[in-house]
């Protein structure tokens, strides 16, 4: 099992399945009721080897929505679309429970049995159906807050923060998720604008792990193999031009937090790539999820080599004239 990772991964991606148990449509930018009508044909399609819960609800009172698959000591918390206008780790999520959760081979028992998947779906229901970075609280003041907007939800996981002086219900709920199950890999997707390396290739996908100082060593280290395992899945699997995301070392960030606390965190950032290329970027992130829950499992994600995490090139300028307007240039 070891050694094949990639390929067992490539295997799970080409296979075709059969017609009547194809993975739930799903589209690119889904609404929090497709999330929902997706996920409740998925557990149905399992015969509850995936179970639907919650974590919490949004301001507006929308579920916030936990899908869980596996029974395995090793746990996995993956997070999309905290930022309600970076949508694409979402259909990918759905994808990824489909394909781990819904067949019953010996090879999906093996993993099962090694690790639990949890798996917030669109973290961020309320920016979604306002295609928004924020949550939606119009009261929202203060430091990384849009007055009469709301918050940005990636600035409230401070793990240094009491939880109840938290005003994001939606960071409350992911921290309040981790503290009940302690995962030892968190991956949390995001969206970033458009960027090209000196090469003249467009970068399409960034990766970053904790840069905060308050990471303990150990746990910025085994989020460094995280980050080359996923490099090298999504890179070699999915094609992707993966560069390092260049962000800053705040506490309250999901990438920076979950690694204070001690799970091996990574940032990963789909480009916003022309719509012809919105299937390319779904399957990264799906590439990114399989081999995180393969390599957890055979236990190939900590035999990664830590050190090249600095061999991940540099994310390069943006894009000219290819701004887009939902995506701020900096903005994780
Ligand atoms: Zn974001």
């Amino acid at each position: 099992m070891v050694a094949s990772s990639a390929l067992l991964v490539a295997g799970l991606i080409a296979v075709p399945a059969p017609a009547q148990a194809a993975p739930p449509d799903i589209s690119a930018r889904p609404s929090p009721e497709e999330v929902a009508k997706a996920l409740g044909r998925i557990a149905k399609a399992s015969d509850g080897r995936v179970r639907l819960g919650v974590v919490g609800r949004s301001n507006e009172g929308r579920p916030l929505r936990l899908a869980t698959l596996g029974h395995g000591r090793t746990r996995l918390l993956l997070v999309t679309q905290q930022h309600g206008d970076e949508p694409l780790g979402t259909p990918a999520a759905v994808r990824a429970l489909w394909t781990l959760g819904v067949p019953d081979t010996p090879w999906h028992r093996w993993l099962r049995s090694r690790v639990t998947v949890d798996v917030v779906v669109q973290a961020n229901p309320d920016g979604a159906v306002r295609n928004q970075r924020y949550n939606h609280d119009p009261s929202a003041t203060g430091e990384y807050a849009q007055p009469g907007v709301g918050y940005d939800i990636n600035r409230f996981h401070n793990p240094l923060t009491p939880i109840e002086d938290n005003p994001v219900p939606e960071s409350r709920a992911v921290l309040r998720h981790w503290h009940a199950t302690h995962p030892r890999v968190v991956i949390d997707y995001h969206m970033q604008g458009r960027y090209v390396q000196p090469d003249g290739e467009e970068t399409t996908a960034s990766i970053l792990w904790p840069t905060s100082p308050l990471a303990p060593g150990a746990a910025v280290t085994e989020s460094r193999r995280l980050a080359v395992h996923n490099y090298d899945a999504m890179t070699r699997t999915a094609r992707a031009n993966v560069t390092r995301y260049p962000g800053g070392d705040y506490e309250g960030i999901a990438r920076n937090a979950y690694g204070i606390l001690g799970s091996a965190s990574l940032l990963v950032e789909l480009s916003d790539l022309p719509a012809g290329q919105t299937e390319f970027q779904i399957r990264t992130a799906y590439v990114s999820m399989l081999a995180t829950a393969q390599g957890a499992a055979d236990g190939s994600l900590w035999q990664a080599d830590p050190a090249r995490a600095d061999d991940i090139p540099a994310r390069g300028s943006p894009l000219p004239g290819a701004l887009s307007t939902l995506f701020r240039a900096d903005a994780a």
